[in-house]
């Protein structure tokens, strides 16, 4: 993995200082004169790289496109995104025994995940290469970005979700939008090999999070966290704690980490630690971490509660393996009720999210009790989607409603009863 770095001469294929760069072997691109998900050569992962890269003072406006000097275009197909909250969660805080203790709520993104960072992006991508039908594979929260971004992009989107097993919102949020619905008899990895497929024979755009355009939205996520903690705090966040899947985001962290070293604007003992949190029934990420190892075996048979990280072939991860582990950061695995747990707790401190995003909370509070992590380090976690995603995980993990008469004093006398 020699070319994770980003000191590289401007190539000859860079006419507006903005290329791809093919994370195994070096090939550089054009970025958008023809449709590219991976390497001509050897099929690796592609990163976006720039002639220049921006500092702090380069930053105006709200939201991703605030960051428009770190991206490849200065504006998208907006809704807009980004600015989401980063709360302070004092019982949290004080129950897990960290120093400082803060949960970036990506659920409040304009579709209720982090995906609309990356969407905003790709979907400008789309429109200067020039192509109209966009695609994607999706546990449910790709698909709700896509139909929307695409609906506001004027373009036909297409995706494949694995048949009975994406929450009820983020189906409803597909259909609403407009996408054509393909349910497939399968899981998502099988979901991903098809769409795949059908970029390869040219028949639609790809907007998974193999388009290394969409990474570079998602970066913004870091940008905005580690803003908050320099005007805020006078400090960078030791840990950042997310959920993950096809390791995307992790991925994208990294790379903000990376671009902001490059620049300056972060010095290199600063980075904070990358922390990945995936399910017990999905862990391959977690698995290749605890091995040693510099890729993940496929899991073919997986299953958990947080529907959005149910994924065996993480396919980001030769992207993220590096990101954690250069970092000084780890992977662990958390079970469906350490993620229900935690899904509570967000919700008593007022912040509701769908199951995947408190894997993340589950695993820092894993991770503290193990002494992985210090009690004097300051902690991020990311939580990924918005509770009304998932009304079903939601009710399963709430409390039940209690049948009462439909009269004044019979509620009363009700509650009297069963007090
Ligand atoms: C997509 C998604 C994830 C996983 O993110 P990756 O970048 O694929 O690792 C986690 N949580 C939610 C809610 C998601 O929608
Ligand atoms: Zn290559």
């Amino acid at each position: 993995m020699a070319h994770l770095d980003l000191n590289e001469a401007v190539p000859a294929c860079s006419e507006t200082g903005v290329w791809l760069t093919c994370i195994e072997c070096g090939a550089q691109f054009a970025p958008f004169t023809e449709v590219r998900y991976t390497c001509d050569d050897c099929d690796g992962l592609l990163e976006v790289r720039y002639a220049d890269l921006p500092t702090w003072d380069d930053f105006e406006g709200r939201g991703v496109w605030r960051y428009d000097a770190a991206l490849p275009f200065d504006e998208g197909v907006s809704l807009p995104e980004g600015d989401t909250p980063l709360h302070a969660v004092p019982e949290l805080e004080a129950e897990i025994g960290v120093d400082r203790l803060r949960v970036k709520h990506e659920g409040m993104n304009p579709t209720g995940s982090f995906k609309d960072r990356g969407m905003t992006v790709g979907v400008r991508v789309a429109q200067q290469v020039g192509v109209d039908r966009l695609a994607c594979a999706s546990t449910g929260n790709t698909s709700a970005a896509l139909a929307a971004y695409g609906a506001r992009g004027r373009m036909e989107t297409l995706v494949l979700l694995p048949a009975g097993k994406v929450a009820a919102g983020k189906v409803a949020q597909a259909s609403l939008h407009g996408a054509r619905i393909l349910e497939v008899d399968g899981n998502f990895d099988t979901c991903l090999d098809i769409v795949q497929d059908l970029a390869r024979r040219g028949k639609v755009y790809l907007l998974n999070s193999l388009n290394p355009f969409r990474l570079e939205g998602q970066k913004t996520i870091g940008l905005e966290i580690l803003e908050r903690f320099r005007t805020e705090e006078g400090t960078v966040p030791d840990r950042i704690v997310l959920p993950v899947g096809n390791a995307g985001n992790t991925a994208a962290l990294y790379k903000c980490f990376r671009e902001l070293v490059a620049s300056g604007g972060l010095t290199p003992e600063d980075v904070p630690k990358l922390t990945g949190v995936q399910a017990e029934g999905a862990a391959p990420m977690a698995e290749a971490i605890e091995e040693g190892w510099d890729h993940t075996e496929r899991w073919e048979d997986v299953e958990t509660r947080a529907t959005a990280i149910r994924i065996g072939n993480p396919v980001n991860a030769p992207k993220a393996l590096p990101g954690i582990r250069e970092t000084g950061g780890t992977a662990v695995a958390v079970s469906d009720e350490q993620i229900t747990d935690a899904q509570r707790a967000l919700a008593g401190e007022g912040v509701g999210v769908e199951p995947a995003s408190a894997a993340s909370v589950a695993g820092l509070r894993a991770l503290r009790k193990q002494g992985v992590v210090d009690g004097d380090e300051q902690v991020v976690c990311l939580t990924t989607g918005h509770l009304l995603k998932d009304p079903e995980a939601a009710a399963v993990a709430g409390s039940d409603p209690e049948p009462v008469p439909g009269t004044t004093d019979g509620v009363l006398d009700y509650l009297r009863e069963s007090s």
